[in-house]
Parts: C-alpha cells; sequence; structure tokens
C-alpha cells in the first residue's frame, strides 16, 4: 500500500567530515526540490545523470524537470539495470559520456539508481578530470540507507566486487521516499535488511521501534522516513568517526562475513540479493555469538524471529543450492584473510552492541556453519 503524497518537512541529516561534509535531504516528494538544492552548491553548473534502464524509465523524467526548473542543463548517461553494468567496459562508457559532453570540473554528475549506480557514477566522478562534484539521488532502500553514503564507490574486478575503487564523497544526497514506491517488495524487503542491521548493531531502542512499526516503514507513511533518517544518523556518525574504515565502520558489516560467503556462493545473482545474503549472515552472526556466551540466545532469537517475520532468509536451508562447508569456509577465508591463524567477524554482546572481533578461531566457525548445514540436511 502507497501512503498518500503529503507535503512535510524533509528531514536533513548531515555527514560532518569537515570540508567534505554533506546533507541527507530525506522525504516524500523531495525529488522537486533537486535542481533547487543543486544550483545552491553549485551555482551555474551542467549536470549529467547517470542512470540505469529501469529508473530511466520511471524517474528520470521527474529527476530532470527538477533540474530544468532550477535552469540547469542536463545530458543522461543510461546504463544497463543490474551488478553487470559495475565492469570496467560500462565504466569505460560512463567516463567517456561524461568527457564527450564537457561536463568539467565546475559541473556535476548526478547518480539517480540504486548502489550500482551509486557506485558506478560515484566512481567515474571521482576519477574523470581527476574528480568531477557528484550527488546522490538514492532510488532503492539499500541506497538510500546505506550505498549513497559514506563515500564509498567501487566497480567489480574478475578478482571479486568492489575491487577498484575511490573514497569519493557526494556533495548532496537527495533521498526521497516516495521513489521507493515502484521498487519491488523483494527489493524493498532486501533493503530492510540494511535498516534492521543498524538497530542490531548499535541502537537496541531503533531495533525495538522496528519491531513494533515494519508494517508501516513497509507501507510507506512517516515511519519509513523515520527509520531511513535513523539509518542515515547512525551511517553519518560512524562514516564521521572513520572516513576510510580503519577501525569502528567495521561495525557496518555485521552479518556481511557470513552473507558474503553465500552471496559469492550464488554467483552475486538474482538468486540472493545482498540484503538477503546480509540477513541471513546477521543471524548466523548473532546465533554464533550466543553460542560462545556472548550475548543470550534468546536476543539472539528474538532478532532472528524479527527478520524472518518481515520475510528475510535466516537459515541456510532458506537459500537455494546451499553451499557446501568447505566452500563456504574458502569464501570466507578469501573475504576476510586469516590473519594469524584468526578470524575477524563483527559479532554482538546483545541487541545494539556489535563489536569486531579480530580473534575468531576458524574452527569455532566450521563446527558452527557445520552444525546448521546440517540441521538444513535433515530438514
Ligand atoms: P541495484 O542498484 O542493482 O538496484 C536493484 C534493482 O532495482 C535494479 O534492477 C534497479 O534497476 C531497480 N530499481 C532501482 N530503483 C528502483 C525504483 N525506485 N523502482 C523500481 N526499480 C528500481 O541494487 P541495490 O541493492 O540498490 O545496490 C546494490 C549495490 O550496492 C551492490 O553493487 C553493492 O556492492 C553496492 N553497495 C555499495 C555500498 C557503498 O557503501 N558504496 C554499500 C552497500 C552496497
Amino acid at each position: 500500500m502507497t501512503a498518500p503524497l503529503r507535503p512535510a518537512e524533509p528531514i536533513t541529516v548531515n555527514v560532518a567530515l569537515g570540508e567534505r561534509a554533506y546533507d541527507i535531504v530525506i522525504g516524500r516528494g523531495v525529488l522537486a526540490s533537486l535542481g533547487q538544492r543543486v544550483a545552491a552548491l553549485k551555482p551555474g553548473a551542467k549536470a549529467a545523470i547517470v542512470t540505469d534502464e529501469t529508473v530511466a524509465g520511471l524517474h528520470l523524467a521527474a529527476a530532470r524537470a527538477a533540474l530544468a526548473a532550477a535552469g540547469m542543463s542536463a545530458v543522461d548517461i543510461v546504463v544497463p539495470p543490474g551488478e553487470h553494468s559495475k565492469s570496467f567496459a560500462t565504466f569505460e562508457q560512463v567516463c567517456e559520456a561524461l568527457i564527450a559532453a564537457r561536463i568539467e570540473r565546475s559541473d556535476v554528475v548526478i547518480a539517480l539508481g540504486g548502489g550500482v549506480v551509486g557506485d558506478l557514477a560515484g566512481f567515474a566522478a571521482a576519477v574523470v578530470r581527476r574528480g568531477v562534484d557528484y550527488v546522490q539521488v538514492p532510488t532503492t532502500l539499500l541506497a538510500q540507507v546505506d550505498s549513497s553514503v559514506g563515500g564509498k564507490t567501487a566497480i567489480d574486478s574478475r578478482h571479486g566486487k568492489n575491487l577498484v575503487g575511490a573514497f569519493h564523497q557526494p556533495i548532496l544526497v537527495v533521498a526521497d521516499t516516495a521513489l521507493l514506491d515502484t521498487l519491488s517488495e523483494r527489493e524493498f524487503r532486501a533493503g530492510y535488511a540494511e535498516v534492521a542491521k543498524y538497530g542490531l548493531l548499535g541502537d537496541a531502542g531503533f531495533f525495538d521501534w522496528l519491531e513494533a512499526n515494519a508494517a508501516d516503514v513497509f507501507a510507506g507513511g512517516a515511519a519509513r522516513e523515520h527509520a531511513i533518517a535513523t539509518s542515515c544518523r547512525m551511517k553519518a556518525a560512524i562514516v564521521a568517526r572513520d572516513e576510510r574504515e580503519t577501525g569502528d565502520r567495521a561495525l557496518l558489516n555485521l552479518g556481511h562475513t557470513f552473507g558474503h560467503a553465500f552471496e559469492a556462493a550464488a554467483g552475486f545473482s538474482g538468486a540472493l540479493l545482498h540484503g538477503e545474503a546480509v540477513a541471513l549472515g546477521m543471524s548466523l552472526a548473532l546465533e554464533f555469538s550466543a553460542r560462545h556466551q556472548l550475548m543470550s540466545m534468546a536476543d539472539a532469537e528474538r532478532a532472528v524471529r524479527h527478520l524472518a517475520a518481515v520475510g528475510l532468509p535466516v537459515r541456510p536451508s532458506q537459500v537455494a543450492d546451499v553451499p557446501t562447508l568447505d566452500v563456504l569456509m574458502d569464501l570466507i577465508a578469501q573475504d576476510k584473510k586469516v590473519r594469524r591463524g584468526k578470524l575477524t567477524f563483527i559479532l554482538a554482546r546483545g541487541i545494539g552492541r556489535a563489536f569486531i572481533a579480530p580473534d575468531v578461531d576458524p574452527r569455532d566457525v566450521r563446527a558452527f556453519l557445520s552444525g546448521k548445514l546440517a540441521a538444513h540436511d535433515n530438514g
């Protein structure tokens, strides 16, 4: 169900990074103010909108109209949808198109799309003419609460995801929550895993609130804005403390080590979306924490219950083509590099109390996963 369009004050969250500080503007209908906001930051700039074919069909006209209303001219660069667009070939096309459109350092790149477009356009903006400013206009829930904030940009290498990229902060993020109305329920739900992640990693009160209000977040009313703003505030605070992930920022990887192994085993295909893998990974990380007496099993089960209640996978048996234990352990070791025989995981001492555990014994992980996969075989 879609909430009616209503005029409401947008919520602004600042990412406090000194000279690279920027605002995230969140609200239903804020896309209409895009041109005015960009023109205020970059008077006289031309814009290049990078988007994918699906988003172009749904929201490009509105983005163009918003820029035109502020007197900004814009060219479009449209790429195919999907992870395959984070390739060297598409990256080259985007860079060449930006140069052909004479986008200069005084101009601006606008990334209109999900995390794929944000990562691709952001990386092109980082390197074309040694760096052009860019604005994120995230159109998936995952992009609104996670990938559009924090300045990580990248494309994929044949050796793995996100291996070629740069830190390049946007100058503005405009998150119009109404754009999510056209998102499939499955994609929305996958993004919700990242919302729940913020509660689980650092804000037990927010997790309580999500348990009570998840249906309203899905329905698209004011609860959706609150959930997105709360998530962005937490991401902004963590990024402001640790822009380049030398410490605390790793907490954002809760669920990602287990999740990444299942995602990689599924070949980063539509069979298992990133957020679905994160939900499964968080469930495993919390259960692993409880098994090792770091948190109560009751809390771990409560977290898993909520993720399952919104329809996210929480057990390996819910994934098609479950990888073998050896494959999973190889993928985990590749992802995290074994240091002095130990693995680094994000574990938790309770709901909202995640921490970086740099000394996890791979044998414990193996024993734990072996039990989980056996449970799969038995039923
Ligand atoms: P995505 O960009 O592929 O979008 C998912 C699908 O939804 C696509 O088919 C897209 O065309 C479609 N879509 C987008 N907006 C829509 C809308 N409003 N209505 C209808 N359809 C719409 O995927 P994603 O989940 O947004 O992002 C995943 C990517 O984000 C991955 O490449 C991942 O590596 C990256 N990521 C980056 C960061 C970061 O910090 N930079 C963080 C997390 C994830």
